[in-house]
């Protein structure tokens, strides 16, 4: 009886492993045909200054207009799109058509995209979105490009010298979700980083405790030692706002100044 019960929980464990792997098959096929048919779209986010709300740049966000599921955050196809690879194309799509956007953008604002570890794995990362930006027209001094702690340290080098070449270009690097990763500061230096976006993490939690104020000054004071710039991620309330401000972050985004939005909604 007991090898009769054993046998059937494999049973079930088999059914649903292999439903997941169904379901992730079935995603990749998905987002090949999302690709072809030119599904993914960029959403735009405002990045603000604190003090007067005045727009700086905008933030493109990927979204997936699937055709039964509706809009799709990356929390729903990320992983399988990293996994299989097909975000290397996917994110390329979305460069074009945000740079496209960004094309007539008022000078003095930038477009900031995220771009996947893979890229910074590759030596030829740089002169292809050099290439892509003389096609669309956009300026490579109005482009920002988001990376994580984690994609950093992958291939050091290699990421050092593509963002090195970018920023001969004019191009900016934004260090994205400070605080989420290895938050080892002795790297900070060694990269060509103009912007560090502390993560909304830090957010949550402030005007509870003490804790994260005292976190966020210290990075604050950290970047202005470095140079960089600050953008506070994920800000949803006025008095999140105040607190920022008082620690003497002066950019933000978030809810509160404006969710991500279509291109045909939101002026460049
Ligand atoms: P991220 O780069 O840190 O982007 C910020 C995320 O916070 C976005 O989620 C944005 O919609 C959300 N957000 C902004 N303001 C608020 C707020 O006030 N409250 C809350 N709760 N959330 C806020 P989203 O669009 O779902 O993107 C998630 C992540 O997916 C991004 O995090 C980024 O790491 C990645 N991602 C987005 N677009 C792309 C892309 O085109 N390519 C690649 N490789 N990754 C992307
Ligand atoms: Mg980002
Ligand atoms: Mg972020
Ligand atoms: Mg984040």
């Amino acid at each position: 009886r007991a090898k009769a019960l054993g046998r059937k929980r494999w049973q079930l464990f088999d059914e649903s492993l292999q439903r997941t792997a169904i379901d992730v098959l079935e995603m990749e096929g998905e987002l090949r045909e999302a690709l072809r048919l030119d599904q993914l779209e960029p959403y735009f986010q405002p990045i603000v200054r604190l003090d007067d709300r005045s727009v700086v740049g905008h933030e493109a966000l990927m979204r997936w207009n699937h055709p039964r599921r509706g809009v799709l955050a990356p929390g729903d196809f990320l992983a399988v799109a990293e996994e299989s690879g097909l975000i290397d194309a996917m994110d390329w799509r979305l460069f074009k058509r945000s740079a496209a956007w960004a094309a007539g953008m008022p000078p003095g604002t930038y477009l900031s995209i995220n771009v996947s570890p893979r890229h910074l794995r590759r030596e030829d990362f740089d002169q292809r979105m050099l290439e892509l930006l003389g096609r669309t027209g956009m300026d490579p001094k109005h482009l920002v490009i988001e990376v994580t702690e984690g994609s950093l340290l992958d291939d050091p080098d290699n990421a050092r010298m593509i963002l090195t070449r970018l920023q001969s270009h004019g191009v900016g690097t934004a260090l994205d979700d400070f605080g989420t990763g290895y938050s080892s500061l002795s790297y900070l230096h060694a990269f060509p980083l103009r912007v560090l976006k502390i993560d909304r993490t830090f957010l949550a939690s402030l005007g509870q405790q003490g804790h994260s104020a005292a976190v966020i000054s210290a990075v604050i004071a950290l970047a202005g030692a470095l140079g960089l710039d600050v953008v506070a991620e994920g800000i949803e309330t006025e008095e999140q706002r105040q607190v920022l401000l008082e620690l003497g972050c002066e950019f933000g985004q978030g809810y509160l100044f404006g969710k991500p939005m279509p291109a045909t909604a939101s002026a460049p």
